[in-house]
């Protein structure tokens, strides 16, 4: 009852990449990058497993960026033809590379680093995957044509990593969507079809996490014009809930999505987002409880699983280290309440 788990993200250390900067350049390379890599994630995993965390993960050591990590490996992709392009709505510019042909996946992306930490960990392990339409919003197209189109083509190719990962003694699998946040009519009309065929044949839980995005400036300042009540998950959630993803995550902690939302989702578990990930200070564990019995109003504790909002990736490595320990004693403490 109430297992805990992390969106995604952890900071990399010191000796990987520079900290608190989100997507620095790799501080090593070749073989010495691998084993930096697979030390940082050691520490991680025990730092998890220190705090309560159930279900851990690699907290994205071997990749550098959460949707381009993935691309990279991916043939049919022109990094030299690199485009600017308004992304998640025009919320931020990026540089994105451009799909200049039938995009295909030569082997195993995230294979060896995911079977690395199977090996180092007798918890439930999850790997997060970009979901099909944040990896369509975060590249440019000169072959597809239309979105809907290129999206299936990623979901095909996720779906092959998904089944290896699979495979490989991974626990759960999420796809990170943090489009379907700023896409919401895409969402229902192709988006949910996308993920659908993402997870096509899975027998590992399968997830998807949607945001308002890390703690960075333009997410601060977006999430600003928003209103009082952030309701964009109303339109989106019914879909979901219709979807086969068996878990969906929304942030609850310092946000104003209000929590009877939760109650769109009543066939899936929900990640209920408790940790702040926009706020260097660190809950307390009763503020974390509380976050978490607030929601209980709206999931039973069977189908609720304590996460963080978002990735801790830009944060200090004290400060998250000390989120990981406040979510797994939060979600002790409510357990210890329930019996
Ligand atoms: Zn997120």
């Amino acid at each position: 009852m109430i297992e805990t788990t992390i969106a995604g993200s952890l900071p990399k250390p010191s000796w990987l990449a520079e900290p608190e900067k989100l997507w620095a350049p790799w501080r090593l390379e070749g073989a010495d990058l691998v084993q930096g890599q697979r030390d940082a994630a050691l520490v991680w995993i025990k730092h998890q497993e220190d705090a309560g965390i159930d279900i851990v993960s690699d907290g994205e050591q071997f990749r550098k960026h959460f949707v381009h990590g993935f691309l990279e490996s991916i043939e049919g992709i022109d990094w030299q033809r690199m485009t600017t392009m308004g992304i998640r709505d025009n919320r931020y510019e990026a540089q994105v590379p451009t799909v200049t042909a039938a995009v295909r996946r030569p082997g195993s992306v995230h294979g060896d680093g995911a079977r690395f930490c199977r090996a180092h960990t007798r918890n439930k392990l999850k790997v997060t995957l970009p979901g099909p339409m944040t990896i369509c919003d975060t590249i440019a197209d000169a072959h597809y044509g239309r979105r809907a189109d290129m999206a299936m083509a990623f979901a095909e190719l996720l779906n092959d990593e998904a089944r290896e990962l699979e495979a490989l003694g991974v626990d759960v699998i999420q796809f990170d969507e943090p489009a379907f946040n700023a896409f919401m009519a895409d969402v229902r009309e192709w988006g949910v079809d996308t993920l659908n065929r993402a997870i096509e044949g899975l027998t590992c839980k399968t997830a998807v996490h949607i945001c308002y995005g890390y703690g960075i400036q333009q997410n601060i300042d977006w999430k600003a014009t928003l209103g009082s009540e952030w309701r964009q998950y109303e339109e989106i959630f019914p879909a979901l809930n219709a979807s086969r993803v068996d878990q969906v995550s929304l942030e609850c902690a310092n946000s104003r999505v209000p929590l009877s939302l939760i109650g769109l989702l009543k066939d899936k578990q929900v990640l209920v987002g408790a940790i702040d990930v926009a706020s260097t200070d660190v809950e307390t564990p009763e503020q974390v409880a509380a976050t978490l019995r607030a929601a209980l109003e709206f999931v039973d504790a069977e189908r609720m699983v304590a996460c963080t909002n978002c990735g801790l990736a830009p944060l200090s490595r004290a400060v998250a280290e000390g989120k990981l320990k406040a979510l797994g004693a939060g979600a002790a403490l409510l357990r210890a309440e329930l019996g």
